[in-house]
């Protein structure tokens, strides 16, 4: 590839990744979130002949909250003491904590750009899935439908809610506070549902805004028709990318339940979209995960990501997803040579692990013989010989 290439590749880059980074701030200014904190601990006053009235006042506790607390059916239920409720006074403190947890969580959310996000991300994958299937995806449009979701769901509507968030803010706030937000478990659920089980990865193909920016990037970084690398790009094998995955996982999961730690805040990509936050260490971290995703795919996805490790494994069983048609493929190996992973080389090798694939298309582009789909059905498996090399 020519200096010219590369040097454009670079300048598209540079202006992609400061567009991201001013045009974020401007948007968090306009209507950002609350940041996210968790009350801390407190030390209540209680004596068991108090009633529910005084020890509300006592420790300046809203009505809601008495009422969560002590499951209060009626406002004469205020008279009752603390030694009638049958809550053992040492538990108190921490089913007090726990509701304060829930509603700090509560009022921190931006709850119309939260249920707007949900409503565009439904439309938006509903179109990519249309497309997808119809086979109209093609190099430009993919780097059109990318960097809409960028500007959608990242710049616009900004870093929260997030799928890698719902996984990691679950873990973080039961391994602090031990309660489990409803309203999170709901959000996991549906983009577990509608955004791998239904259509493979499709949420963190074209709905993730950290996801699609890193792939945009990778796409920077390939020849027009979207084969290869204009600067060299590595398939990493997955086994490494995926111990690393777990091992992080299992990190991530243990400093929360035993030392009540955030392991991830640190180093958060998707701080990108609220750069008025953005410290220097996560600066620096997603600065080298941005320029890592020219030549890595999805460097997050695969190294890090535990939504990425939840939805490889829910992928197993998503209705949807890309399929060859053996009957018609003549083993030409352009669709593994064009997959920015070692996906569909495992999927013709039908090798037993398969790799996160995310759906993008590539290899539905690139086949001659149009031997491979996007449908519903379980993928069938190559004739003996066909793929050996
Ligand atoms: S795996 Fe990638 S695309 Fe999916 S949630 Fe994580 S960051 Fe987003
Ligand atoms: S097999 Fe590879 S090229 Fe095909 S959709 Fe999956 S990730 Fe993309």
């Amino acid at each position: 590839m020519t200096t010219e290439s590369k040097g454009r590749t670079a300048l598209y880059f540079t202006v992609l990744v400061l567009s991201v980074v001013i045009l974020s701030s401007l948007s968090m200014a306009l209507w950002g979130e609350i940041p996210e904190t968790l009350p801390s601990d407190q030390e209540l006053v209680l004596q068991a002949s108090m009633t529910i009235k005084e020890f509300g006042e006592a420790n300046q506790l809203s009505n809601t909250v008495l009422k969560e607390v002590f499951g209060l059916a009626s406002p004469e239920d205020l008279q009752r003491t603390l030694s009638s409720t049958g809550i053992p006074l040492e538990t108190l403190s921490v089913e007090v904590n726990k509701v304060l947890s829930l509603e700090s969580e509560h009022a921190s959310k931006n709850w119309m750009k939260i249920r707007l996000k949900f409503v565009l991300w439904a439309i938006y994958l509903g179109v990519a899935f249309f497309l997808l299937k119809m086979r109209k995806i093609t190099p430009a449009l993919r780097r059109g439908l990318l960097l809409g979701a960028v500007v959608l769901f990242g710049i616009i509507l900004g870093a929260d809610p997030s799928p890698m968030g719902t996984v990691k803010d679950a873990v973080v706030l039961f391994g602090q506070t031990k309660v489990i937000f409803p309203p999170r478990l709901i959000a996991f659920t549906l983009m577990l549902t509608g955004g791998i089980l239904i259509a493979n990865k499709f949420l963190c193909a074209w709905g993730c805004q950290f996801g699609t920016l890193q792939d945009l990037i990778f796409r920077l970084n390939r020849d027009s028709k979207d084969r290869t690398g204009v600067m060299k790009q590595v398939k990493v094998p997955f086994a490494v990318s995926n111990s690393i995955r777990i091992v992080f996982f299992v990190l991530m999961t243990l400093a929360a339940v035993l030392w009540a730690t955030d392991l991830i805040d640190p180093i958060d990509p998707f701080k990108l979209f609220k750069p008025l936050v953005l410290g220097v260490f996560s600066g620096i971290f997603i600065a080298v995960l941005l320029i890592a995703s020219l030549f890595v795919y999805r460097p997050w996805c695969h190294f890090f990501c535990p939504f990425g490790l939840v939805g490889w494994l829910v992928e197993k069983i998503s209705i949807y997803r890309i399929q060859v048609d053996y009957k018609t493929c003549i083993a030409c190996d352009a669709c593994s040579k064009a997959c920015p992973s070692t996906v569909m080389e495992a999927v013709l090798k039908r090798d037993r692990i398969i790799p996160d694939c995310f759906s993008c298309g590539t290899c539905i582009g690139v086949c001659p013989t149009q031997s491979i789909s996007f449908k519903a059905g379980k993928r069938s498996v190559p004739p003996a010989g066909k793929f050996e090399t």
